[in-house]
């Protein structure tokens, strides 16, 4: 933790100094929102669903304004909404006690095809298209469709269409499934690159604990790393509408951090809740491990095994080194069984290691283009594949200090 705000009364003026002088060095380094370039968003269930009332629209007409204004100015949105269940439920009259797994997929079925609309008009007064995505927990874990999932939602993003993604309730069993939509949305983050992600609650942040029971708890205003003692202040902050509490948060923050994506709990109850985070109010934030390419970069060096190898000319070598991508073109060999996804090391010619990557291509499609233009491989394949063999952003170099170290949001 490198900094702590307090939950001293208002009324003291060299506390409020505190504060301020507190926010305005924060805001110099990560609560400037507009220094964001792809945010993802996470809605929780009990902002958006009251129990009697159903969807509340007025606070989601706020929402669709603050967004709608954060993508004018020329950020890339992802949303990450519960609510299908707490919805179905409501739609339904279901009575208030809890539902078996079966009856809450079912409800996410009423409520999840209720939501689409809602957000579709919301939005659609901005002139902003949505696209609805349904995960589930493979959709991120496996390495193909980890890809074929972040294709897509790269080319939404393109068209300038605002995924709204949820997990698909309706058919995740318990013991795959993502559980809560606070880790659905780290993983989201991660595997969009995103620069910040906002937990939207119906809690402001962190305490050093819980604070409902402790009236002493004092307010975490910046994490710097997840320790041990971060975790141990979590306690356990849900509410009866939502599966997450304060733990699957600092969970949340575990994994979206480690890759690179800051993050940020604030209260959402209020009507046009980002407008307000972006006028400084009261959240957690939580600063991300290292930039994103190097955690990024240390993912695919440090977790994944490798599964085939491919040998490269002193061409796409010097390429490499320059932080370009590997084209089909300076691929001299292929070796292994691979499928698209996995991890394939790059050689050059003499077998000496340059680094590795994920593929974009499986081990008999990278054998027939081997060698050949980019533009060639739609008519040899027989499908419109990617150009580059290994985007440079799915690679990592071997040799510290050639590596390239930017990131791009191309696929
Ligand atoms: N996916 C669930 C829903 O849409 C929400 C899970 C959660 O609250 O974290 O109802």
């Amino acid at each position: 933790m490198t900094g702590a705000g307090s939950r001293l009364p208002e009324h003291e003026p060299t506390n409020r100094l505190t504060e301020a002088l507190l926010h305005s060095k924060l805001s110099a380094m990560i609560t400037d929102l507009a220094q964001y370039k792809r945010i993802t968003i996470k809605i929780g269930s009990s902002l958006l669903v009251d129990r009697s009332d159903g969807l509340k629209s007025e606070w989601l007409q706020s929402l669709g304004e603050d967004l709608a204004g954060l993508s004018a100015q020329g950020a890339e949105i992802l949303i990450v909404s519960s609510g299908a269940i707490a919805l179905g439920r409501t739609i339904l009259g279901l009575p208030p006690r809890p539902l078996k797994l079966e009856e809450s997929q079912a409800a996410a079925s009423v409520g999840q095809i209720a939501l689409g609309p809602a957000y579709k008009s919301i939005f659609g007064n901005y002139g902003i298209n949505v696209g609805q995505i349904l995960l589930t927990l493979e959709d991120t874990e496996d390495r193909r469709r980890y890809l074929n999932a972040r294709n897509t939602i790269t080319t939404m993003l393109k068209w300038g269409v605002i995924p709204v993604i949820n997990e698909n309730d309706t058919v995740a069993t318990s013991e795959i499934r993502y559980g809560d939509n606070d880790r659905l949305a780290a993983r989201v983050a991660t595997m969009m690159g995103s620069d910040l992600l906002i937990l939207l609650s119906d809690i402001d942040g962190l305490y050093t604990k819980p604070p409902k029971e402790n009236p002493d708890a004092e307010f975490v205003a910046i994490v710097g790393e997840i320790t041990p003692v971060i975790e141990a202040m979590a306690g356990s902050a849900g509410s009866d509408l939502s599966r997450g509490g304060m733990v699957t948060k600092i969970e949340a923050g575990k994994v979206a951090t480690k890759a690179g994506t800051a993050m940020v709990i604030t209260s959402g109850i209020q009507n046009n809740p980002v407008s307000r985070l972006q006028n400084g109010k009261r959240a957690t934030w939580f600063k991300p491990a290292t930039n994103k390419s190097r955690a990024r970069k240390k993912w695919i060096a440090g977790q994944l095994e490798t599964n085939g190898t491919l040998l490269v000319d002193t061409g796409a070598k010097a390429a490499l080194l320059h932080g370009k991508s590997l084209l089909p073109a300076g691929v001299t060999g292929v070796e292994g069984s691979f499928q698209r996804g996995d991890t394939v090391v790059i050689m050059e010619n003499d077998r000496q290691v340059l680094g590795r990557g994920l593929v974009a291509f499986d081990a008999t499609d990278a054998c027939l283009i081997a060698g050949c233009q980019s533009r060639d491989i739609a008519e040899i394949l027989g499908y419109e594949g990617r150009s580059e063999i290994i985007h440079r952003d799915d690679m990592v170099l071997e040799t510290a200090g050639l590596q390239n170290d930017t990131i791009t949001n191309e696929g």
